[in-house]
């Protein structure tokens, strides 16, 4: 058969639910009418119960007072390995630039130069004046041509060899 809640249940709801859980566990244990009515009062013994078990839950748990200060010194030092890192590859990058250039530079420039010097002491005798001129400006500004795309292609490597280090993994 359900338990039908009387008066007394309201009653005594009431005085559960406007107690503290020493008081819940006070009234479990002592005597007079709220006592004989949880004694034969399932739900109401029930909900005392509840309330004075909350009395024993044990307070929150505080994290370490040092938990933050650690993360924040590891987080600390992966940033410092970070920017070493990314000094490391801007230096590389200088590195393989400058080495491309002491190689890539001289060489075709001094080639250039060369044709365009004695490139016009041969064709002299052969070509008129004007022509002469006009090829040795057309030379001039394919080489310049030339120098701009090396120029470009070492800016392009530069760039390549410096990328920031990968992140961390931080899960
Ligand atoms: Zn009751």
């Amino acid at each position: 058969m359900k338990h039908l809640r009387t008066i007394d249940c309201l009653n005594a709801e009431e005085a559960i639910l406007g107690s503290s859980p020493a008081e819940a566990a006070a009234m479990l244990r002592g005597g007079g009418e709220l006592r004989a009515h949880l004694d034969a009062c399932a739900a109401c013994r029930t909900l005392a119960r509840d309330l004075a078990a909350l009395g024993s839950v044990p307070p929150p748990v505080e994290p370490p007072a040092d938990v933050c200060a650690r993360a924040i010194a590891g987080a600390a030092i992966e940033l410092r390995r970070v920017r070493r890192e990314a000094r490391r590859a801007v230096l590389r990058a200088a590195m393989r630039v400058a080495l491309v250039a002491a190689i890539g530079v001289p060489l075709p420039l001094a080639w250039a130069v060369s044709v365009w010097r004695y490139g016009a002491v041969w064709l002299a005798p052969l070509l008129p004046q004007p022509l002469l001129v006009f090829l040795g400006g057309a030379f001039a500004l394919a080489c310049l041509a030339g120098l701009s795309a090396l120029a470009f292609t070492l800016t392009l490597i530069a760039g390549a060899a410096a990328r920031p280090p990968r992140a961390p993994a931080w899960s």
